[in-house]
């Protein structure tokens, strides 16, 4: 951080912001300007309560120079992470591939989640989605199938090789979520519920973390810091739009998220354009769009029947318009060098 002391400050009250740093047990560099002085901490600082020195007589504001968070920070690292989903098999997410993951909102069936899933694998995919346990709004709606809905994702995967991604709403749910799904998703409401991503960074599957409906960049990435500071360092990024005072859409989808959290942080980034637009008619463009933005790859809900879908049936596309939406993603993820 920088303190940036008044014009006028005298040198006692210099002295004093010096001697904070000292206390801290970091450096310091002290710059005078012809119109002020700037104090520059040396050393890792985000561990210290900046605001401190807001307090100071002859302070006049601070500037942080780490972003703070550590582990998921480009600046810590440079080359840009890929994520092995699945043991044995080259379903990953990051690098050139850009990685499609499909699927119900929730699973509702053992016959409707099969059926979903080989038309997504046809078209495609390398990932299947589906809530087992859901994480709605109103206590009276439909909870999830629970174990049976994980059990139906598993023989899913055996029937078509796809990786399980599913939602873990609590951590008393880590260890069966993780007996048969893959991928361990963080739904949007518990991003930062943060004794389960403590939780989660304690055990090996891959997480994709949602971001939270009001979390702005550095609040995601600073959850993703959760996860990896806790051993885990498999994070997918997942931008599923925020909420806005704009009412065409379920929420506002912002793909600028994707080349910032690709300036700011080497972990992918993956958009989910179902709950982003929450409108099924403007999905695949979403997802096209998604792509040319560098998305590493999108969550996408797909229904065979959206009118009769147990939950989120507006937002889903069908199983027709998502192979539709697979060619056409090849030309979009060549224009910029990247494929599909
Ligand atoms: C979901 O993926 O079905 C879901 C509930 O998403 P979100 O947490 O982004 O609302
Ligand atoms: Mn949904």
């Amino acid at each position: 951080m920088v303190v940036v002391m008044r014009a006028g400050a005298t040198p006692d009250q210099i002295e004093h912001v010096v001697s904070m740093v000292k206390d801290m047990g970091l450096k310091e560099q002290v710059i005078v300007g012809t119109e002020r002085t700037v104090v520059a901490v040396i050393g890792d600082d985000r561990q210290k309560d900046s605001s401190v020195f807001e307090m100071v007589e002859g302070v006049e504001r601070v500037v942080p120079i780490l972003a703070p968070y550590k582990m998921a920070s480009s600046e810590v690292k440079k080359s840009r992470t890929i994520i092995p989903l699945l043991a044995g098999s080259d379903a990953r997410i990051g690098g050139r591939k850009v990685g499609v993951i499909a699927g119900p909102c929730s699973v509702e069936s053992r016959e409707q989640i099969k059926e979903i899933a080989h038309a997504v694998k046809e078209a495609g995919a390398i990932g299947l989605r589906g809530g087992a346990y859901k994480p709605r709004t109103s206590p009276y709606a439909f909870q999830g199938t629970g174990e049976n809905g994980l059990k139906w994702l598993a023989e899913a995967r055996e029937e078509t090789g796809l990786v399980v991604v599913t939602e873990v709403m609590a951590t008393e749910q880590i260890p069966a979520v993780s007996e048969y799904a893959d991928v361990l998703q963080v739904g949007a409401r518990n991003m930062q519920n943060f004794n389960l991503l403590m939780a989660l960074g304690n055990q090996p599957k891959p997480v994709l973390l949602k971001r939270g409906l009001s979390a702005t960049l550095e609040e995601f990435l600073l959850a993703a810091e959760y996860l990896m500071k806790n051993g885990n360092t498999q994070v997918i990024l997942c931008e599923r739009g925020i909420r806005t005072y704009e009412e065409y859409v379920r929420n506002t989808l912002p793909l600028a998220s994707v080349p910032e959290l690709h300036r700011l942080s080497h972990l992918p980034v993956v958009v989910d354009p179902s709950h982003g637009t929450g409108k099924s008619h403007l999905v695949q463009d979403m997802c096209r769009a998604a792509v040319a933005a560098g998305a590493d790859g999108w969550i996408v809900e797909v229904h065979n029947d959206p009118a009769r879908a147990w939950t989120d049936g507006a937002q889903s596309i069908t199983p027709d318009q998502f192979a539709e939406m697979m060619k056409s993603i090849k030309r979009i993820a060549q224009a910029i060098d990247r494929d599909a």
